[in-house]
């Protein structure tokens, strides 16, 4: 039996593994307890990961093969690489000619590793010449990296996993981290075991298993956060309880803000987020007055149509009061998928370019095309996610490329992005299952490795970069993520008259020296950070120089922040409603999210029996007091409707839903859950019924919140 160590491919918490394998089985895994993410521990999701790479129904439902279509509808059929890179090159060569650069596009993952995303995005950026990358990751973080960028001036969490033993006061808000982030959670509760002195606030719409930890709750209405956050600042201010040393020294744009949380006052904070003063007054209290506050948050503050507001205001409240830069306090952004940041790291999204660097900023441009060698990368922005799929329903994009992500299932207004996937004259659909939902829309499927098959590197919520190392060979002729990209890169450089030399890649240790050089000099300096390194003195958090012996556990604990003149930003941040608002026709909020036992489309934790012993089928979850309105009972099934669509199931009483909302997990597809759209499109899941509806300046949905109507269903 050999063992290998490597990373759970599932939450951002990062946690190491030890697999053990035998020949080209997998046959266990064990926490890793040198990693420090986890010492050992691993979730129940974590802890099975054995079981998706052996399940025969795992091998039955892997894609072994490249597979073309002959039209739409039409079944699968086994083309060699040769062939299947060919028909996509002539393809993307096609509509290039026509069309030009931007009438391709390519939609991305969190779930791949950092030097599959180098690969991809220096493919379209600076081969191809569109800035059309965008990833699942928009749907998960980019509110909070814009959050960051405008108050701190970098895309970078300044606090660590540590800071939990240091903390007086957590304040975790929109984050479920019970079950989203299970092992950072025990965590949590080994901090408040060791330190009884330690409170808690949770605030959510919902009172979930987290709240359990909770030494005050604060049940907010839906989308009222940057209410509750001007409300407590508004507190703060009237106490005396800022830190008006620390903004002056360390900040800018303090009085603008002041003006706009005057008018934010208890009463007008209780009316909107449905809580009381005194908790809010007590909330204020210990967030500003506490030796040390960490915040940590999640989807409630990114999946939103102010997400980058919300992320500001919470900052906001850490500048007024200098808990920042300190051991135990600061904003922490959870991040949801495995490596989001890895992605954000080297530019992989639609605004972004390698190591941090501004789309927008001409001498980033610049800085990028010099380390690409080519001539110049394309000022005009990007499409982002739901900007991609409508320019393809509208005809706009006529070429996608889609990896190890399943957009039929995951994006907002499936009927959208289901239009969009019919519409496009090619869609390729790189996989490690044949059975996503997107899968079905492929004109061309690529087989792709998955978890211990691949080899790279990903960054967790703390900024620490684990490897991943491959227990066992490829399946079938299924190829690493980089290495497809890589391969059709070379041929389309050669389709279109040049040498190929922008992808001299034969190995992801080569394609991770490259990005690493191209941090060099920036907030995210991991010049030092070789593959020997990280295998010789173990995970690493960035920055990291070349000559340093170790990464940086907290960023500005000397004041000084990486805006031009050295200060912190305040915003403005105004309060503005949800998108969508309830009415009398739709008179339920709507929240998606996750369970502690699944993972996004269930590709992989669907396989495993054991994770269903938890939540066993899709429910809609209603406080008790509306289903008695409605003269509902548990297990009575319900059309559940918004103003794009419709689906059908059971409903249950649950104590963590407040008066006039609902909860659906956002992980049943369509074997699950079926619907269909408000003209009749069949759909599946519960994005059949959630708004695209986004974030001005992340770009980021509003998954969190969606207007529905409850009916019961009338059964012949
Ligand atoms: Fe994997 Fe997240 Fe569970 Fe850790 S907490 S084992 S990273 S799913």
């Amino acid at each position: 039996m050999a063992e290998t160590r490597s990373t759970c491919p599932y939450c951002g918490v990062g946690c190491g593994v030890v697999i053990e394998s035998d020949g080209a089985q997998i046959t266990g895994v064990r926490g890793d307890p040198d990693h420090p993410a986890n010492f050992g521990r691993l979730c129940t999701k974590g802890s099975t990961l054995h079981l998706t790479a052996t399940a025969t129904v795992t091998r039955q439902t892997r894609l072994l093969q490249p597979m073309r279509r002959a039209g739409r509808g039409a079944a699968p059929e086994a083309i060699g690489w040769n062939g299947a890179l060919d028909m996509a090159v002539d393809k993307f060569a096609q509509v290039i000619g026509d069309h030009g650069p931007d009438a391709v596009g390519f939609y991305v993952s969190g779930q791949l590793l950092t030097e599959d995303y180098y690969v991809f995005n220096k493919l379209a950026k600076g081969l191809i010449g569109t800035n059309n990358i965008d990833t699942n990751s928009r749907l998960c973080m980019s509110s909070a990296v814009a959050g960051y960028k405008q108050t701190l001036g970098a895309d970078a969490p300044p606090a660590c996993y540590d800071d939990l033993k240091h903390a007086q006061c957590l304040f975790i808000v929109g984050s479920n981290a019970a079950w989203a982030h299970p092992i950072l959670f025990r965590r949590i509760e080994d901090a408040k075991a060791a330190n009884p002195g330690l409170k808690i606030i949770v605030a959510d719409p919902r009172r979930t298993d987290t709240v359990e930890i909770a030494d005050l709750f604060l049940p907010i209405q839906p989308g009222t956060d940057v209410m509750l956050f001007n409300g407590m600042l508004h507190l703060m201010l009237w106490e005396g309880w800022t830190d008006n040393g620390y903004i002056a020294a360390h900040t800018s744009g303090f009085d603008a803000l002041k003006a706009t949380v005057r008018e934010c006052t208890p009463d007008k904070v209780a009316q909107i987020c449905g809580i009381s003063k005194e908790d809010l007054l007590a909330a204020a209290r210990l967030f500003a007055t506490s030796p040390a506050t960490l915040s940590l948050y999640c989807q409630g503050l990114n999946q939103s149509s102010s997400g980058t507001a919300k992320n500001a205001a919470l900052i906001n409240l850490h500048l007024a009061t200098g808990q920042i830069g300190k051991p135990g306090a600061g904003p922490f952004s959870l991040t949801g998928q495995p490596n989001a940041m890895g992605g954000r790291e080297v530019g992989g999204l639609a605004n972004l370019l390698s190591a941090h660097r501004d789309l927008a900023n001409p001498a980033h441009r610049a800085e990028v095309a010099a380390l690409w060698n080519v001539p110049s990368v394309p000022e005009k922005p990007g499409k982002t996610a739901v900007e991609m799929f409508q320019a393809a329903a509208d005809g706009e994009i006529r070429a996608l490329w889609i990896a190890c992500t399943n957009p039929a299932q995951s994006m907002p207004d499936q009927a959208t992005v289901r239009r969009a996937l019919e519409r496009a004259e090619f869609v390729v659909v790189q996989e490690a299952f044949s059975t996503t939902a997107t899968c079905a829309f492929a004109d061309l499927l690529l087989p792709a490795t998955t978890w211990g098959e691949k080899e790279g590197t990903v960054t967790n919520s703390e900024r620490r970069i684990s490897r991943v190392r491959p227990a066992v060979a490829a399946p079938g002729e299924a190829r690493h993520d980089w290495s497809i990209a890589v391969d059709f890169a070379q041929r389309l450089e050669q389709r279109l008259g040049r040498t190929p030399t922008l992808f001299p890649y034969d190995s992801a240790e080569r394609v991770w020296n490259e990005h690493r050089e191209s941090t060099r000099g920036r907030d995210l300096d991991i010049t030092g950070m070789s593959y020997a390194m990280l295998d010789s003195a173990g995970p690493q958090q960035w920055p990291l120089k070349e000559g340093e012996a170790t990464g940086r556990a907290r960023l500005y604990e000397d004041g000084i922040f990486p805006t031009p003149d050295g200060r912190a930003r305040f915003v403005d941040t105004v309060y503005k409603p949800v998108a969508e608002a309830r009415e009398a026709r739709y008179p339920f909020s709507l929240n998606t999210g996750r369970l502690r036992d699944q993972w996004h489309g269930m590709s992989r934790t669907g396989t495993v029996g054991r994770l269903f012993g938890h939540v066993a089928e899709p429910l809609v979850q209603m406080n008790a007091q509306d289903m008695a309105r409605r003269q509902l009972k548990d297990g009575d099934l319900v059309h559940l409707t918004s103003r794009r669509g419709s689906i059908l199931l059971p409903v249950q009483a649950s104590a963590e839903i407040g008066l006039s909302q609902a909860f659906v997990a956002m992980h049943w597809g369509e074997e699950y859950l079926s619907g269909c759209s408000s003209t009749g499109t069949p759909l599946a899941g519960i994005n059949a019924l959630t708004t695209s509806a986004y974030c001005p300046t992340s770009k980021q949905p509003e998954l969190k919140h969606t207007p529905v109507k409850i009916l019961k269903a009338e059964l012949p």
